[in-house]
């Protein structure tokens, strides 16, 4: 294919944009890749396309490559699949939400385990049709708090999410390496200098996760890995060592009220009016504002609940009744929800509490002036009278300072170094999660049912873009690894004569015959400007047509070695094949 400069979409710009702040963001929209449109939202110009078209390919590529069949969700979904699994709520201010005209509830889809979940559901019934890995790429809507650095961060952003569906814990295993090892697959084809860390699951629930994390000074991820084993971790998921039994002195321990094992709605009632809570419940009440700790059957842990917070419905006891049943329950606390922004945080990882000089684990799930702390003995203590800031981080997370470089690594092995990545790829063993809300079973060889086990797989195509940018780059321009380069060669036709731009022609035609894809600087502008877009727009290879075509010669540049090669032009085909 031959692109010719004289008329393709293109302007680049000398100056840098003014809302620039990495240099990935900088040189896309300066050699005219990109477009701002909307705060996190890019327009993708011809050029910055092609990028993006070719990293979906050896994406999909590899996808194809371990049997996932590629499948297509639309982006605007109906609320209810994502409110039966909560993250209607759980998502926060992260989701689009919007109505139709009759006043129906929708999301943008920031993700898609619920449609993923339930179309398996709706298609496959026996033990038979499993194992199957399903996955799309597509334009995905989170209404992130600051969107940042380009394509890097977007609002509206590109990604390959795919699905894994196992009849059992050893499948799940085969299908989360299967995706682990095309990820590797996907990352070093596309020339990227990248580690995998261990990951907090984030807001997905379940258990076994990495991310891949392309090494970047100007990432937003902190990780940190061992001087001597294979040791890397992403900074949020560093457990911190157990901390110091002790009683944290001057916070006064909670009542905590407990009801009945598998509570009814006679005996919640009878629950919360004994709470003491101040006011009457009766069996016709809508909760709001109530926070609840529960124990499902199987479950070590207590999860801390909040019910009937502003943004979520207000749950009546007879759901309250239903969503409970057959758990443990304790109501900790009514309050306020509205009026105090920290009293519920999403399910982030895992927090920690200073207090009284002493560092304990915490709930991430914290309200403010309540938290729940685990103790060395694995006790929950629920202390009050927290203060926010002082005590605690209002999103529950532990900051980078938290661990250290120099600290013993966690597995004994060496010290700890850190360095900031861009998280490019994240895979998630989910576990049953969604199949158990949406009851996703195969008819085993019995007739009994299974309950089938789910992993969840996602990579940012166009962050990718930006991310290979913030890698492959220098002074002057992009230096695009070949796989995903927007052309492989672009020749500068340099002077006035028409016997160059004739040469040019010839040149990029027969490159083009023999499968080369070709830029061709056709346009009546001067050497030097030509040379600098070229530098800008980052091809792999540039081959210069000039003064020296009368000799018989042209040039070959090597954009990322800078090295230049004069070749006879009868031999330039073989020469660039
Ligand atoms: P981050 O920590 O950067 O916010 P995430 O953990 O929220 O990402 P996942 O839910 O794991 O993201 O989504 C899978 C992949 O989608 C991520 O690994 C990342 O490459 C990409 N991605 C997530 N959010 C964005 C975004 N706002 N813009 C572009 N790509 C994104
Ligand atoms: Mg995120
Ligand atoms: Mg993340
Ligand atoms: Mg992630």
């Amino acid at each position: 294919m031959i692109t010719r400069m004289s008329s393709l979409f293109l302007r680049t710009l000398r100056e840098d944009p003014a809302d620039a702040e990495v240099p990935s963001h900088r040189l896309l929209v300066r050699a005219g890749y990109v477009r701002r449109a909307a705060p996190g939202g890019y327009t993708w110009l011809p050029l910055g396309l092609r990028v993006l078209r070719n990293i979906e390919a050896v994406v999909r590529e590899e996808m194809d490559a371990i049997g996932a069949q590629e499948i297509q969700f639309p982006a605007l979904l109906p609320k209810e699949p994502y409110e039966a699994t909560n993250r209607w709520t759980e998502y926060g201010d992260s989701l689009f939400r919007l109505k139709d005209r009759k006043g129906a509830d929708y999301l943008l889809g920031p993700t898609h385990e619920e449609l993923f979940a339930l179309t398996v559901k709706g298609e496959y019934s026996s033990y038979k049709d499993y194992p199957v890995i399903l996955y799309q790429i597509q334009t995905k809507y989170r209404d992130e708090a600051r969107p940042r650095a380009g394509v890097l961060r977007g609002r509206e952003f590109v990604m390959k999410d795919s699905y894994s569906f196992d009849l059992d814990d050893a499948g799940l295993d085969r299908s989360y390496q299967l995706h682990r090892e095309a990820y590797i697959r996907i990352f070093d084809r596309l020339g990227l200098d990248y580690v995998v860390v261990a990951a907090t699951s984030g807001a997905m629930g379940g258990s076994a996760s990495e991310e891949f994390l392309a090494v970047a000074e100007t990432g937003e991820d902190t990780y940190v890995r061992s001087t001597e084993s294979g040791y890397a971790a992403n900074v949020e998921a560093v457990v911190t060592p157990p901390p110091p039994e002790r009683p944290i002195e001057g916070l006064p321990e909670a009542q905590v009220h407990h009801t009945p094992n598998t509570p009814t709605i006679e005996t919640l009632v009878d629950f919360l009016n004994q709470a003491g809570l101040g006011r009457t419940f009766t069996a016709a009440d809508t909760l709001k504002n109530v926070l609840v700790k529960v124990r499902r059957p199987q479950q070590k842990e207590w999860e801390l609940l909040a019910v009937g917070v502003p943004g979520d419905r207000e749950v009546d006891m007879k759901r309250l009744e239903a969503s409970l049943e057959p758990a443990e329950v304790a109501l900790l606390e009514e309050a306020d929800f509205a009026a105090n922004p920290f009293l519920v945080k999403g399910y982030i990882g895992p927090g920690a509490l200073q207090a009284n000089g002493v560092r304990y684990l915490v709930d991430p799930r914290i309200v403010k002036g309540t938290a729940w702390v685990t103790g060395a003995d694995k006790t929950d203590h629920h202390v009050v009278d927290l203060v926010c800031g002082r005590d605690f981080t209002p999103d529950g997370t532990i900051e980078a300072a938290e661990v250290r470089e120099g600290d013993a690594s966690p597995d004994g092995k060496g010290t700890l170094v850190s360095a900031r990545g861009i998280e490019i790829g994240h895979i998630f063993q989910l576990g049953r999660k969604y199949t158990d809300a949406f009851e996703v079973d195969a008819l085993g060889p019995d007739s009994k049912p299974i309950r089938i086990t789910m992993g969840s797989y996602g990579i940012g195509v166009s962050r990718l873009v930006g991310a290979i940018a913030e890698q492959h780059h220098d002074e002057l321009g992009l230096v695009w690894p070949r796989s995903v380069a927007p052309a492989d060669v672009h020749i500068v036709v340099a002077g006035k004569d028409d016997t160059v731009f004739e040469g040019g022609e010839r040149i990029a035609a027969e490159l083009s015959r023999r499968g080369i894809s070709v830029l061709l600087d056709d346009r009546k502008a001067t050497p030097g400007v030509k040379f600098a877009d070229a530098e800008l727009v980052g091809v792999p290879t540039i081959v210069v047509v000039g003064r020296g075509l009368a000799k018989g010669v042209i040039e070959v540049k090597d954009r990322a070695t800078g090295e230049r090669t004069e070749v006879a032009v009868d031999d330039v085909v073989g020469h660039l094949i």
